[in-house]
């Protein structure tokens, strides 16, 4: 196939989605776990009817060959794939399944898909068609944080509004909540961490009076690659593998803080309590100590003990 010494010797992550009707699901799956497997990927692959959503990593040949033979499925024909860092040792297994949504808002039945992808979902912005909105309309764009506000806790667009959200489960009930009503005459940009789930969000949020519903195209991972650290993103990015955690250069501010002593730290650890495992921001000094193991609502039960 032409590969190159490199392509064999340096590994890739891959970051992609495609929203598409899928006739049969089980059927996309079988076949991409026997693709990955053939190819030696570990990750994670979500499949329902609405399309696919996966992060991958392995070997440079095996993440193009694995691209390749998934553009070449009629429904992924125009997918995109984020290529970064990392590889098959930054994921413990392979896992692809159906389920009944590719991200859980459980909102399986309202959301409606066609080739071109979501139907109703908010308008689309490159990184700098964004930039083109902030310079005409800066002071009523309001930045909508479409990820678990833990993720955010590290990083978010400037003066975002992080809405109240432990998994996208939440984000029905936030919205309907009230608390966001006023927002609904003015520009809402969306924005997550490769865009998916923005696509569902977006359209939620139009569905309920939303009028001016921006998602930002790529997420934040585009978006960062586009300005860096020299537009309005702050901060760290959060990410589902063992890297936890990314910065686009290193101007990136650091906005964690440790839970227990307010240090500024981006180390999220899960709290030691087995029933908890709360992922919480805990500082290297902190974690030094067994006391300090825990999140704000398990280190007060355990000090009294
Ligand atoms: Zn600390
Ligand atoms: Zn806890």
């Amino acid at each position: 196939m032409g590969y190159s010494k490199t392509d064999l010797t340096e590994s890739r992550i891959l970051l992609y989605y495609g929203f598409a009707p899928l006739e049969d699901p089980q059927a996309v799956m079988f076949w991409q776990r026997t693709l990955c497997e053939m190819l030696g990927l570990k990750g994670r692959i979500l499949v329902s009817k609405h399309g696919i959503n996966g992060t991958v990593g392995g070997t440079l040949a095996s993440c193009k060959e694995y691209v390749r033979r998934t553009k070449a499925f009629p429904a992924f024909k125009g997918m995109e794939f984020k290529w970064s860092e990392g590889g098959a040792e930054d994921f413990p297994r392979l896992s692809v399944k159906v389920r009944d949504e590719i991200v859980a808002f459980g909102a399986p039945e309202e959301l409606e898909v066609n080739e071109k992808g979501v139907i109703g979902g908010g308008v689309h912005l490159k990184p700098e068609q964004l930039h083109e909105l902030m310079e005409e309309r800066g002071d009523e764009v309001v930045f909508f944080d479409g990820r678990n506000a833990m993720e955010a806790e590290i990083g978010r667009f400037k003066d975002a509004i992080v809405p109240d959200v432990k998994t996208t489960h939440d984000f029905i009930k936030e919205i309907e909540s009230g608390k966001y009503d006023e927002l609904k005459n003015k520009p809402v940009v969306t924005y997550c961490t490769g865009g998916i789930r923005c696509e569902i969000l977006s359209s939620l949020m139009k569905k309920r009076g939303f009028n001016e519903v921006y998602q930002l195209d790529g997420g934040i991972v585009r978006y960062g690659e586009k300005f860096g650290d020299e537009g309005y993103w702050e901060g760290s990015l959060y990410v589902f593998d063992r890297r936890m955690h990314l910065e686009f250069t290193d101007k990136a501010k650091q906005l964690g803080k440790c839970t227990h002593c307010g240090e500024g730290t981006n180390d999220f650890r899960n709290c030691e309590n087995q029933e908890c495992r709360k992922q919480t921001l805990i500082c290297d000094k902190c974690w030094d100590e067994a006391e300090h193991r825990y999140c704000e609502n398990c280190a007060p039960v355990k000090a009294n003990a």
